[in-house]
Parts: C-alpha cells; sequence; structure tokens
C-alpha cells in the first residue's frame, strides 16, 4: 500500500496528474524515514523538518500533522515493514504550467515504504569519496525534491569508482551528494555549520549528541579540502548510510585505509541507539 494524500490505495491506484508541479517543476519538498524493528526513527525531528521545508516553499500541510503522524505508522503496519524507510514527499499540486504559484491548488502528499538492510559491509570497510565543486543553489537547507546537482555529482563519483561525491564551494567542504561529512582533527570533530550551505541532517544533529556524550570535542565550523585530505578520520552521516567511514578521498587514503577509532566509537554508539528497545 501507499499513501495518498489522507487515504491508503495500491501503488497501481495510486496516480499524480501529468502536470504536477512536483513532476514539472521539482516545486516540492521530501523526507526519508528509517524504520529500525518497525519503528520510526527519528520521527518527530522528521516532520520536523518536513514542516521547515514546506514553510520555506510556503506550502502547507492540507491536515493536521497528527494525521500524517498517524497515517506514517499504519503504513509501516499495513507494509508489514519491519527493517527499511518511508519516503514522503509533498508537492504544490497539479496546475496548468506557469511558474508562478497558482491560486487554488491542493498540496499532493505521497509515501511509500521500502525494505533495506544496514549497509553493514560498508560500515566495516569504509567507503572512497570523489571531490565535485558545488555548483548546487544556495538553499540547501531546504530538503527540496530539486536533486539535480546531486545526481550529477553522485554519478560522477560513481563513475570515478567511488560511493559517495563530497562537495566544495571553492576550498570551503559543505557536504556530501546525499550525506553529511565529518573529520577528526586534533582530538576534535569538525562539521559544515547549518546555515543554506547544507541540509542539517537528523543523523548530523544525532551525532553531534553521541559526539558530547563520548566527550569528543565538537566545532560546527566549515574546513577545507586540505583540512579533509589531511584529516586523521573522516566519515559521513545519513539516514541510510549512519556512520558511514571514509577511507579515500581521490588519491588521498585517509586513517590508513581502516575505520579510525572515533568513527568506530560513534559507530558502536549509534547502534546502540538503533537496537534499544
Ligand atoms: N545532505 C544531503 C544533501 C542529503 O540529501 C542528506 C540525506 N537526505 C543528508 C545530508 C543527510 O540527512 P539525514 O541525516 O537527515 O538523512
Amino acid at each position: 500500500m501507499i499513501l495518498l494524500n489522507n487515504q491508503f490505495v495500491s501503488r497501481d491506484e495510486g496516480k499524480v496528474d501529468i502536470e504536477d508541479r512536483g513532476y514539472q517543476f521539482g516545486d516540492g519538498v521530501y523526507e526519508v524515514i528509517r524504520v529500525y524493528n518497525g519503528k520510526l526513527f527519528s520521527l518527530a525531528e522528521h516532520l520536523e523538518r518536513f514542516k521547515r521545508s514546506m514553510v520555506a516553499i510556503s506550502l502547507k500541510l492540507p491536515y493536521a500533522s497528527e494525521t500524517l503522524t498517524d497515517n506514517l505508522k499504519t503504513l509501516v503496519e499495513k507494509n508489514n515493514l519491519r527493517n527499511g524507510i518511508i519516503y514522503i514527499q509533498i508537492t504544490r499540486g497539479a496546475a496548468s504550467r506557469n511558474h508562478g504559484f497558482p491560486n487554488n491548488t491542493t498540496p499532493v502528499i505521497s509515501a511509500y515504504t521500502k525494505e533495506i538492510s544496514r549497509p553493514i559491509e560498508a560500515l566495516n570497510s569504509g567507503i572512497s569519496a570523489h571531490l565535485v565543486e558545488d555548483f548546487r543553489w544556495l538553499r540547501c537547507d531546504i530538503k527540496s525534491l530539486n536533486l539535480l546537482g546531486n545526481v550529477l555529482a553522485k554519478q560522477e563519483a560513481l563513475d570515478h569508482g567511488c560511493q559517495e561525491a563530497i562537495f566544495h564551494r571553492g576550498e570551503r567542504v559543505t557536504e556530501g551528494s546525499s550525506t553529511n561529512v565529518f573529520i577528526i582533527r586534533a582530538g576534535k570533530l569538525l562539521t559544515h555549520p547549518a546555515d543554506n550551505f547544507i541540509l542539517n541532517g537528523i543523523t548530523r544533529r544525532y551525532v553531534i549528541e553521541l559526539a558530547c556524550q563520548l566527550g569528543l570535542p565538537v566545532i560546527e565550523k566549515s574546513f577545507t579540502l586540505n583540512e579533509l585530505l589531511t584529516a586523521d578520520e573522516v566519515f559521513v552521516t545519513s539516514t541510510t548510510q549512519e556512520v558511514m567511514p571514509v577511507v579515500k578521498i581521490n588519491q588521498s587514503t585517509i586513517a590508513e585505509g581502516r575505520v579510525g577509532k572515533w568513527t568506530q566509537l560513534l559507530q558502536n554508539a549509534f547502534e546502540s541507539a538503533i537496537t534499544s528497545p
């Protein structure tokens, strides 16, 4: 089953108009929520960010947010999802194609679930990343459906045999194509501040809290390409990638190609959090 507006229908039954503004303009926002053991992880934080993204593009939920929360939980139950994700998006709806906001359209909400497992192998061995100039717009804090910049960067990384693209604006490292980037230098954790240049990841915030609990000082400050390439440890975070070690960036090997000590501690803390009842 999928959720379409306020109804549960089969995927075949779920129809969206060809002039939906999400389809034509990417005029909408989305969230990806992790489900561990049948439970939605950090649901409140995801819904809070979803609302923030909606406000940023002047969209309003067409029903109460409590209804949306109930609908998402029901969707997980209906689909017997144990481990996977919920994808949810809202668009400005269907209207005759014109750039300006149409009058009187109803936003279209759609959500579906997908089973996925944790990327255990990569979490143990780390991934390689490829550097890409950040050619995206200046509102990366909005979780917008417009992902073309991210898509092109990720493909460039894949074409270079890497699993993630790390964006930089000139010398300054921003974030990954679908992750936030962290480095460890001299016993401190550094990550780009949550401004308009990055998406403030739910996993990013979670990891910052875990680091504080572990006594690892956190500095939310941007760092340079050189600081990235000569860091003691590098990892990226996201809802599906969790705390993912980066062991190679372009031609530079990081942490002798192994999962670093702090990265491992943060991975352990994260794993405890998602497996606790
Ligand atoms: N940055 C970008 C550009 C992303 O697409 C994502 C994943 N949605 C993230 C960061 C990580 O966010 P989260 O931890 O909320 O999944």
